[in-house]
């Protein structure tokens, strides 16, 4: 394992067999750990790139790798997969958890809960309450769904059945019935163009990395928000706060980081109207749970069974 889980999933594994935490996730420690296991436990902060796959198949040993979560950017699954070797993960733990929390940045950003929130504090009650409003209330917006994915299906759900939000979404592949009222958009400008909110619900690949540039936020509405709990690199940081200062972009909110944590000259640090949340995303009790739970799939294969979340050649980006 190289990020400590519950002690209910470590239980769990120490009952088939020895577990040990790796102190560090570098690719040495893992290039080193990975010719002595059998099986491979990780979150998000281990690299397992060609060259830990390439140890593992050298010495015969690993047959699984255990995601906790579901981005598989940090694994080279075409690298395992060719090897022979499983890689599982648990796409459906963290889909509710980070669907709360789009939901919710989008208020507090809109309403301006961290700014009261310092500004009550600072003994500036009257200057944070006149404030003049600038958001229209949830169910006159139109909300912008970059991957109409799990969680995406979600936040749409949230929004589009309990507030009124308008969904309009682009995804590059079919998306069938939905359950709530949304249209497809042709192309990702025309969700920038026309959505009040922009929310970020796409894997970290090579198309979307560095997708969120100066010249995707100059198509953005005016005034326009921005949430992203994807994964850090689909954002170029020093854009959005470009963006942000110059009021092009009334507000954002990032959970997710590149890298993580961010260096003290991050951009946003200093950019106006901008949330930050230290990738909290799935960080719900069921979130975690459902994520240790990788351990049962782990388990299955290493007793021959077919597990029950095994990610096959079609994530393969
Ligand atoms: P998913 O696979 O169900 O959905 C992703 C969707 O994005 C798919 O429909 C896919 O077709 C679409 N897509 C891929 N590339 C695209 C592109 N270039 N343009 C438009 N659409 C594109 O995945 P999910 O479960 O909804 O999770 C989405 C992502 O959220 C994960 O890959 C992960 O990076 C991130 N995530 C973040 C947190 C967090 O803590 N903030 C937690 C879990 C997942």
């Amino acid at each position: 394992m190289t990020e400590r889980a519950s002690e209910s999933a470590m239980a769990r594994l120490a009952a088939v067999g020895d577990v040990v935490l790796l102190p560090d996730c570098d690719e040495a420690s893992l290039i080193g750990a990975v010719a002595a296991a059998d099986a491979l436990v990780v979150r998000t902060y281990s690299l397992i790139n060609a060259k830990v796959i390439a140890a593992a198949k050298a010495a015969g040993r690993l047959k699984v790798i255990g995601r906790g979560g579901v981005g598989l950017d940090n694994i080279d699954l075409k690298a395992a997969l060719d090897a022979g070797i499983k890689v599982v993960y648990t796409p459906a733990a963290s889909t509710h958890a980070v669907a709360d929390l789009v939901v919710g940045l989008i208020v507090s950003l809109q309403r301006r809960v961290v700014e009261n929130d310092r500004a009550m504090r600072a003994g500036e009650f009257s200057t944070v309450r006149l404030a003049k409003p600038k958001a229209n209330e949830l169910r006159h917006q139109t909300v912008g769904v970059i991957g109409m994915g799990r969680i995406g299906t979600a936040v749409g759900f949230r929004l589009a059945n309990g507030f009124g939000t308008r969904i309009i979404y682009h995804d590059i592949r079919e998306i069938g019935w939905l359950p709530f009222p949304a249209e497809s958009k042709s192309s990702h400008r025309s969700v920038y163009a026309e959505a009040d909110v922009v929310t970020l619900h796409v894997p970290l690949t090579k198309l979307t990395c560095g997708m969120i540039d100066a010249d995707a936020l100059a198509s953005f509405k005016p005034g326009s928000y921005l949430i992203n709990a994807a994964r850090g690199p689909v954002v170029v940081p020093s854009a959005l706060a470009e963006a942000l200062k110059s009021g092009h972009l009334a507000g954002a909110a990032i959970d997710v980081h590149d890298p993580e944590p961010p260096p003290a000259d991050y951009a946003l640090l200093s950019a106006p109207n901008c949330v930050l949340t230290a990738h909290i995303g799935a960080r719900s009790p069921e979130g975690l749970a459902g994520m240790n739970d990788v351990v049962e799939d782990v388990i299955a294969v290493l007793q021959g069974k077919e597990p029950n979340w095994p990610a096959g050649p079609e994530l393969i980006e």
